[in-house]
């Protein structure tokens, strides 16, 4: 069985990521998401184990030196991290895993896994970012400008990225992620054995 692909999605925090996650969850069964670590406080209507693993600093580090996390990275103030065992897992049962993390994660990921994909979405402007954060009405002011002030950092690295997927439709957003993933699993490097048992299939036509 082909192992699944480690799908990694950043984007600026208010782009609609956690939105277009969940959109796609519903419309394939090939994906899961990976939750990750982390030392912030749950928002509002956040639970333990769903969106987060909300842990202390104590318990975080001591994670590290476990060795229990892919990667890890520290934003605004926070760490939050990967844990290893379930994406491994899936990757192994053939099961496509989303990561949703920030942009220093992400590299360290296309470091380790040089094999993964990695899509940045962005709504189309920059103003449509101030709009979603402050629409989402859940951060202070001051959290809000922090968030926008990281945002224009993290554009610096978008073009790290292996795609660029715009949010403006969430159903176009969507379609984009499983068509572009769809064309990344045709590429030869990941379709070997196929290839082989093509050329096997071939060979008694050869003159
Ligand atoms: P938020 O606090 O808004 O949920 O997340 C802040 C940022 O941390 C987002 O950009 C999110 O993608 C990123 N993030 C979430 N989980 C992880 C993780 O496991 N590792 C890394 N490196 N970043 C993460």
């Amino acid at each position: 069985m082909d192992k699944g692909i480690l799908v990694v999605i950043s984007g600026f925090s208010g782009a609609g990521k956690g939105t277009v996650i969940k959109k796609l969850l519903e419309r394939s069964d090939e994906y899961c998401l990976s939750v990750s670590m982390t030392t912030r406080a749950p928002r509002p209507g956040e639970t333990d184990g769903r969106e987060y693993f909300f842990v202390t600093r104590e318990k975080f580090e001591e994670t590290i030196r476990e060795n229990g996390l892919i990667e890890h990275a520290e934003y605004v103030g926070n760490y939050y991290g990967t844990p290893r065992a379930y994406v491994e897992q899936k990757l192994n049962e053939g099961i496509n895993v989303i990561l949703e993390i920030e942009i220093q994660g992400a590299m360290n990921i296309k470091k380790i896994y040089p094999e993964s994909v990695l899509l940045f979405i962005t709504p189309p402007s920059g103003d449509e970012l101030e709009r979603r954060l402050k629409g989402r009405g859940t951060e202070t002011e001051e959290v809000i400008a922090g968030r926008l002030s990281r945002a224009f950092e993290e554009s610096e690295g978008i073009e790290e990225y292996d795609y660029i997927v715009i949010n403006d439709d969430l159903d176009d957003c969507v379609d984009d992620i499983l068509g572009i993933i769809r064309s990344v699993k045709r590429q030869p490097s990941r379709i070997e054995p196929f290839i082989d048992e093509l050329r096997k299939g071939l060979e008694k036509y050869h003159k």
